[in-house]
């Protein structure tokens, strides 16, 4: 395992193993649940990546098209809204906090520990494995979670 420190966290990875896991997904959560919000993330996810996030998601074998799930938060201003996500990554917290960051409310508690990666895109790490790809069964798992700013640009009326 590889260890790398972000923010409060020491994480250790394997990325080669992620990066086979990764290999063999045949469909993004976004793209498998099919709803509105989703569709929408799905189109514009592209513009959601920083830079340095995208690194990142190289270094730790994770494919930027095959998040594990999204969840619509809310219309922030009309045009841009609030998604929570989530990747799974070969891993485990070695220090740091456990529990679900950016997919919780959005209340400013749940959200401190964030490390903000700019344009409106945070991440984080917990525990919280209940919504892994079967692939990763009876390996340890790390979640990587985020909070992003989208665009809206389904044809669909946009949600609140
Ligand atoms: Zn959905």
């Amino acid at each position: 395992m590889l260890e790398f420190e972000i923010g409060k966290w020491t994480i250790a990875v394997d990325p080669d193993l992620t990066r086979e896991i990764y290999a063999g997904l045949e469909t993004s959560g976004a793209e498998s649940c099919g709803c509105e919000p989703c569709f929408n993330f799905a189109a514009v996810r592209h513009l959601v990546y920083t830079p340095e996030i995208l690194n990142l998601f190289d270094w730790l074998g994770v494919d930027p098209l095959l998040e594990s799930g999204v969840r619509h938060l809310g219309r922030v201003t009309p045009g841009s809204h609030r998604y929570a996500g989530w990747f799974h990554v070969v891993g485990k917290i070695a220090k740091g906090p456990a529990t679900p960051v950016a997919a919780a409310d959005r209340g400013r508690e749940s959200v401190v520990s964030l490390v903000d990666s700019g344009d409106g895109l945070e991440v984080g790490f917990s525990t919280e494995r209940s919504l892994a790809p079967e692939d990763f069964r009876g390996l340890p798992v790390v979640t990587l979670e985020f909070s992003a700013l989208a665009p809206w640009i389904s044809n669909a009326p946009e949600p609140d």
